[in-house]
């Protein structure tokens, strides 16, 4: 199996985080080409023309960085959209006032950059930083300065109100992405950690941790608990002749039938390389021995067709009971022992332990 280097000096970017945010960008770019249409009627309107050509070049940089986004070239689409808050923003509250609220859309683009694709976190930094910067200026210059543009205090009033409220909600949509984005990272590792990636069985540490749930219940309620341990006979054989690739459907075909035809309090977990075990709760030994003998018919009615080459499997099982206050061990060196027995004695067959 090949991993990844650790030395890899670039940092890849999560794929669910990139498609998040280049779909964040396409929304951006449509909904800022509406808005600013709007905003340029608005200010036409309102007698401030100049404020209206800027919005209607915005319009133009959203429509040319929604082009830029199809065609691919997501980084031209990305300067232009962050040339353009930033040019507007500043031009915005110079030409009608910092009481426009204009300067808040500045906040607005720290989040989307941390969120962003960028490989080098300190692109982010500087960014950022750029952001702040140009807050602290405009802060310093416009806020005491007569704007170009007087709009009557009312309008101010109900632009500034507008602007509060997209702020508002883009803070939240982009806080709202931010935590989709944790909770699917967070799921994905947890299944990560939990199955094994083969056949999406169970893995060994999450077996151990359900047979101590198990365990811990029946001291309680006494119900009898049942292990199965189940191994491919002479899988060696179907590698060696067809190839590891040919075991390794081999293994999901098995896989897929024992997880199938088990029952809903059941679990299993691929235990080793073709080696499988199976947890039944509230099954005896008996009980737990009849499903093993199914599982085996089962197993070995199965056809793996490779290359118009047909595959036969069998399988062996042990099958042992947990007795009251022993670990976990004793009843799975048993089943071990059992399955031992089975393959001594020809293999395609189920083994109980002894009582
Ligand atoms: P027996 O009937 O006694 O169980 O014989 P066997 O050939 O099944 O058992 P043995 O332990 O000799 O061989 C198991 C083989 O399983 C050896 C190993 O290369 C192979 N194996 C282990 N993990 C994997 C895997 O993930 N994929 C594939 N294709 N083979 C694996
Ligand atoms: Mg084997
Ligand atoms: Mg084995």
């Amino acid at each position: 199996m090949s991993h990844p280097s650790v030395t890899t000096p670039i940092k890849t970017v999560p794929r669910d985080t990139s498609r998040s945010f280049w779909k964040l960008m396409y929304q951006v770019s449509l909904v800022g080409a509406v808005t600013h249409l709007l905003f340029a009627g608005l200010f036409y309107w309102l007698g401030a023309t100049t404020m209206a050509w800027v919005n209607l070049g915005s319009v133009t940089l959203f429509t040319i960085s929604y082009g830029c986004l199809k065609t691919r070239r997501n980084l031209l689409a990305s300067i232009l959209i962050v040339s353009e808050i930033l040019i507007h923003a500043a031009l915005a509250v110079r030409s009608i006032g910092w009481d426009s609220g204009f300067h808040y859309y500045l906040l607005v683009m720290v989040p989307v950059v941390v969120i962003s694709t960028m490989r080098h976190r300190s692109y982010k930094y500087l960014l950022s930083c750029l952001v702040f910067v140009l807050y602290v200026v405009l802060d310093h210059t416009v806020r005491n300065t007569a704007p170009l543009h007087v709009l009557s205090s009312e309008t101010l009033s109900w632009l500034r109100g507008f602007n509060t409220s997209v702020t508002f909600s883009l803070l939240f949509y982009l806080s709202s992405l931010y935590l989709k984005l944790v909770i699917k990272a967070e799921k994905k590792l947890r299944i990560q950690a939990t199955t094994d990636p083969l056949t999406q069985l169970l893995n060994r540490r999450s077996f151990l941790e359900l047979a101590d749930y198990e365990l811990t219940q029946r001291k309680r309620h006494l119900a009898p608990l049942a292990f199965v341990l189940a191994d491919i006979d002479h899988f060696k054989s179907i590698n060696d002749q067809h190839g590891h690739a040919v075991g390794d459907a081999v293994l999901k075909a098995v896989s897929q039938v024992l997880s199938q035809a088990l029952r809903e309090q059941d679990s299993v977990a691929r235990w080793g390389g073709e080696e499988f075990l199976i947890l039944m709760p509230n099954a005896t030994l008996e009980a737990a021995s009849m499903v093993a003998e199914r599982l085996r018919e089962k197993v070995s009615a199965v056809e793996v067709v490779v290359d118009a080459q047909t595959i036969k499997v069998s399988m062996t099982f042990g099958v042992s009971s947990h007795r009251l206050e022993e670990p976990v061990d004793g009843p799975v060196n048993r089943a071990d022992s059992a399955l031992y027995q089975g393959k001594a004695r020809g293999r395609n067959q189920v083994v109980a332990e002894a009582h």
